[in-house]
């Protein structure tokens, strides 16, 4: 499967009144040039909103879309049915941006690391027409979760591992709190070796690079930060976290 870190909003540029869907816009992106389409092999979003919010498939997640130039193999697409042909008419219908929220949620649960954006963010268009910064503060989407300064001291890139292909944003919420709090505990940062969901015993397992005379230390500081057991390995802390 390949690294999915963004979500990037368009629009079809299509009038109101224009009813159209997957179907149509797959037609358009997949017809020959000589015929007036862009001869894709598939349709270039992975998701399309209806003007009735009914969301529809394009091409799989797991296919790199066809949609924003030098962002397409590390993004999901989704389409906005509407906007105008050029661009001009932020006309989208209350239920799309309700199954566009619904549809961001969703994604965010098996990606929780991924930024939304505009397609004007990254090309000089104004697709998708309407403002995304003020959707998400309408339905209290976080733009980007780290933003949001509740474990300051992680970055994305050491918590993709912590993460790995689980789906239990509840557990790997409560894992980083802990963290940030053993890490302030501690004084110094925590590099994080290897991260799992143990399925069995329902439980993240978690190791922790710490110097040998500090295992002891944070061993004891890993419950007091609220991790429900830790133990001293060869090369650090491994410590456990439950669902509550
Ligand atoms: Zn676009």
């Amino acid at each position: 499967m390949r690294e999915i870190t963004e979500v990037i909003l368009h629009c079809s540029a299509t009038w109101s009144k224009q009813d159209i869907g997957a179907k149509e816009i797959e037609n358009w992106h997949t017809m020959p040039k000589s015929k007036g389409g862009r001869g894709w092999a598939h349709i270039g979003y992975h998701f399309v909103i209806r003007r009735n919010g009914k969301i529809e498939n394009g091409c799989p997640i797991a296919t790199a879309g066809i949609h924003c130039s030098g962002h397409n193999a590390k993004s999901i697409g989704i389409c906005m049915v509407g906007g105008g042909p050029m661009g001009e008419d932020n006309n989208f219908t209350d239920a799309q941006f309700h199954s566009l929220s619904f549809l961001l949620t969703q994604i965010r649960n098996n990606y929780p690391l991924t930024t939304i954006h505009g397609h004007n963010e990254f090309a000089q268009k104004a697709c998708p027409v309407f403002s995304v910064a003020k959707f998400l503060a309408e339905y209290g989407i976080p733009k980007d979760p780290w933003d949001c300064q509740r474990w300051p001291h992680f970055k994305p890139k050491e918590f993709s591992a912590l993460w790995g292909k689980g789906k239990m944003p509840q557990i790997w919420e409560q894992s980083l709190d802990a963290l940030e709090r053993l890490r302030t505990a501690y004084g110094k940062p925590l590099v994080i070796t290897k991260s799992e969901w143990n399925d069995d015993f329902q439980r993240m397992i978690i190791d922790l690079r710490i110097p040998a005379s500090a295992r002891a230390v944070v061993t004891k500081r890993a419950i007091d930060a609220g991790f429900i057991s830790s133990r001293a390995t060869d090369t650090g802390v491994r410590v456990y976290m439950e669902k509550v």
